[in-house]
């Protein structure tokens, strides 16, 4: 295995932070390294890295102490995320859930209904807000719920899901008043409510073992207490989650995908030798190895960076919005100059190396485009 290229950086993170780095730096590389190939091969996450996973307490990252978890903030869950992302997305994606809506904006009642279940992996927990005709232009979203009673019926269709197929919990957003110009509400819609459906898991060009589902929901009971945060404010909701995952799911994720492509090609450039001289010794080479260097540190101080701030309880729009769009497209960079440093090897399926470069290619689309990121970061700079 290649070995660990340590990039200091000036943040400090609690001397229990770095324990429990090094524990999960462990579990990764000893416990579910092994399962890799079968993730890649079955595209689904197999029961003992599901078992591991769970008795290692990684699914309460950041659901609070009270409720079971291990309760990180911020800076710490993208040290831990990185050590998760060393070995894959789909690793990142199945331990994440989306707990921190709830644990941030869910009332007591909420909190106490599912915290605790999220934090032990009983529910995993995804977030639905892309539909066919509403991605980037998540305001049109179709997806309806009405009252009646004291639950909601909700109605629609969600595509593109990730853990949709697996996760108990789905936090939907739906529009709850048309007439008024279309509130959209935040609702934590359980998978065995009646009239929730897979229609079927889609099939990727890469980051499998990442469950992504296309769900329906037909007139499905919702009960009122289950709206996240306030009727009308899904849309505030969607917003400040996807501002939080960005730095996680997003940014710690790329760095840690960005940290392996590099060791595994220092690795490589040291091994492999070509007309008599090992590679790395090709000023060629070694560049390609000094800007994967400089790419991932410089991502890595970015994620903690807005970490830190997020930690602060500071506004971060803009600064994950900055985050995304450098760590996702430094790791596509990164990718592809691991794929050359690698050569034939790069490309063939032996090494990890291709999966890594077909996984890169979906961080500047999820959680928003590389394209609506720089339509928030012009916007903020211009209007403030
Ligand atoms: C693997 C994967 C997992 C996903 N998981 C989830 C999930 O868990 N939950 C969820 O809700 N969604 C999820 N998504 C959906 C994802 O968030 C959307 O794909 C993304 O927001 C883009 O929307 P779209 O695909 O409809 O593309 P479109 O919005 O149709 O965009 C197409 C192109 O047009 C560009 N574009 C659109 N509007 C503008 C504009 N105003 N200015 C400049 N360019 C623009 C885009 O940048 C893009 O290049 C996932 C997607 C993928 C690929």
């Amino acid at each position: 295995m290649p070995e660990p290229i340590e990039m200091e950086t000036a943040f400090q993170v609690l001397p229990e932070v770095e324990e429990l780095r090094l524990r999960v730096r462990k579990i990764v590389r000893r416990d579910l390294a092994p399962f890799s190939r079968e993730i890649e091969e079955t595209d689904s996450i197999p029961g003992e890295v599901a078992g591991i996973v769970r008795d290692s307490g990684l699914h309460g990252l950041q659901v609070p102490v009270g409720y079971g978890g291990m309760g990180l903030g911020m800076l710490a869950a993208c040290v831990i995320t990185e050590e998760i992302a060393w070995l894959s997305q789909a690793l990142v994606r199945f331990v994440g859930g989306d707990a921190l809506g709830i644990s941030i904006l869910g009332s007591e009642l909420l909190c106490e209904k599912y915290l605790g279940r999220i934090a032990s992996g009983e529910l995993l927990a995804a977030f639905a807000l892309t539909e066919r005709e509403a991605g980037s232009d998540a305001l049109s979203i179709q997806c309806r719920a009405r009252r009646d009673g004291d639950r909601y019926l909700l109605t629609g269709e969600k595509v593109m899901v990730t853990c949709g197929d697996i996760a108990g919990l789905v936090l939907v957003f739906a529009v709850t008043d048309p007439d008024a110009g279309g509130g959209v509400t935040a609702f934590v819609v359980e998978n065995t409510f009646p009239g929730f459906e897979v229609v079927r898991a889609e099939p990727k060009m890469g980051l499998r073992g990442v469950h992504t589902a296309h769900l329906a929901f037909h007139d499905c009971p919702v009960p009122a207490e289950n709206i996240l945060d306030e009727e009308g404010n899904g849309f505030v909701v969607a917003m400040r989650l996807l501002d939080l995952g960005r730095i996680r799911y997003n940014g710690a994720a790329s760095v840690g995908n960005s940290q392996r492509l590099l060791e595994m090609s220092v690795h490589h450039a040291r091994e492999r030798k070509q007309f008599g001289k090992r590679i790395g010794n090709f000023e060629g080479v070694g560049f390609m190895l000094a800007r994967m260097a400089v790419q991932t540190h410089a991502a890595r101080l970015m994620v903690y960076n807005v970490a830190a701030r997020a930690d602060r309880m500071e506004p971060v729009t803009l600064e994950s919005a900055m985050v995304k769009l450098f760590a996702t497209e430094a790791l596509d960079g990164v990718a592809d100059m691991a794929v050359q440093v690698h050569g034939g090897q790069g490309y063939l399926k032996d090494l990890e190396v291709e999966r890594f470069y077909r996984d890169a290619r979906a961080g500047r689309i999820w959680d928003g485009t590389s394209e609506i990121q720089q339509l928030i970061i012009a916007r903020t700079i211009l209007d403030g």
